[in-house]
């Protein structure tokens, strides 16, 4: 369905994204996860081309859009759609919810889209009467709704959905995993669903793709990688998420990594962890360690973790 090579995304000298590579096979959920300011979500954004890449390339159903003119795109955009995180900035507040979700149908040129919008209403858990209102008479789960309903409009094959539930209460968040996962299963949609949250990405995704400075450290199945990381930053993340289970929440190693992220303008030389990382060795300073297969998983890391390693495994 997609394949990212080599994406890059420099601002002057800030290179958000630095060299990212992976696939989406069709009907999976490909899970980006990182700290804020890893370059997840403007990956993102370069792949709908709401930015151009300054390099890499974009193949989407067979066809390289990285650097497409928006004529070109126009007609991709009806398969390729993406969910932003506030849903309220994301929606315009002077258009009525009707006018919001029809705007993509119209550029698509789709017809009968009065009826369409009301379906989509209904598809999403909000009435048909809803179409009259303005975005401000939500809640922020009905708007993040209202968003997923104008992203499903043109029955897209791809939705990138950038932290979707980040900005909503936990209490809605639930319910909006909930609503995507039933939609994934009824329209046979693919997603790339980004976000910091660990917990929300392991119910969600099928693989998961770890980012740190603008690149991907570790990219496997879930299980796998959840189960035992290889990458010595995917285990640092892993063991900052509290396990429902009181017993093993007690027992558990939590590994404080020290200091901040880097920043993109300046990133260290090598592996761009090694300032931080508690199995840098010297090599790690100076040679730069390229995602290779490693197990069933690729692992950007001169020393992965191996599963046997008692520190490598995260219980529960
Ligand atoms: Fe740590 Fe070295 Fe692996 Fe980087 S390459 S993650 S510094 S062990």
């Amino acid at each position: 369905m997609l394949t990212v090579s080599d994406l890059q995304m420099r601002f002057k000298a800030v290179r958000a994204v630095d060299g990212v590579s992976f696939s989406v096979r069709p009907g999976e959920t490909l899970g980006l996860v990182g700290e804020s300011g890893c370059g997840k979500s403007t990956t993102a954004r370069a792949i709908v081309r709401l930015l151009e890449p300054t390099g890499g390339s974009i193949l989407f159903q067979g066809r390289d859009i990285a650097h497409a003119r928006q004529r070109e795109l126009r007609p991709l955009r009806r398969d390729l759609q993406m969910i932003f995180q506030d849903p309220y900035s994301s929606l315009n507040p002077r258009q009525t919810v009707g006018q919001i979700i029809a705007n993509p149908l119209i550029v698509q040129g789709i017809s009968g889209v009065t009826a369409k919008v009301g379906e989509l209403l209904d598809m999403v858990g909000l009435i048909p009467e809803h179409a009259d209102r303005y975005p401000h008479e939500f809640s922020g789960g009905q708007a993040q709704r209202i968003g997923i309903a104008r992203a499903l409009a043109t029955r897209p094959k791809l939705v990138i959905a950038d932290e979707p539930v980040s900005a909503l209460d936990v209490s809605v968040q639930a319910q909006i995993v909930n609503l995507l996962e039933e939609l994934q299963r009824e329209l046979g949609l693919t997603y790339i669903f980004i976000a910091h949250d660990l917990s929300v990405v392991r119910r969600v995704s099928d693989r998961v793709a770890v980012m740190y400075l603008g690149r991907i450290v570790e990219i496997g199945d879930r299980h796998a990688l959840y189960d035992s990381p290889a990458h010595p930053y995917t285990r640092a993340l892993l063991s900052a998420v509290p396990v429902p289970d009181p017993k093993v929440e007690r027992k558990r190693e939590r590994i404080v990594l020290q200091g901040d992220p880097p920043s993109p303008a300046a990133p260290p030389p090598g592996c761009s962890f090694h300032p931080r990382c508690p199995q840098a060795k010297e090599i790690c300073s100076v040679e730069r360690p390229l995602l290779q297969v490693h197990r069933d998983r690729e692992v950007a890391c001169h020393f992965p973790l191996q599963p046997d390693d008692p520190s490598a495994g995260r219980p529960g």
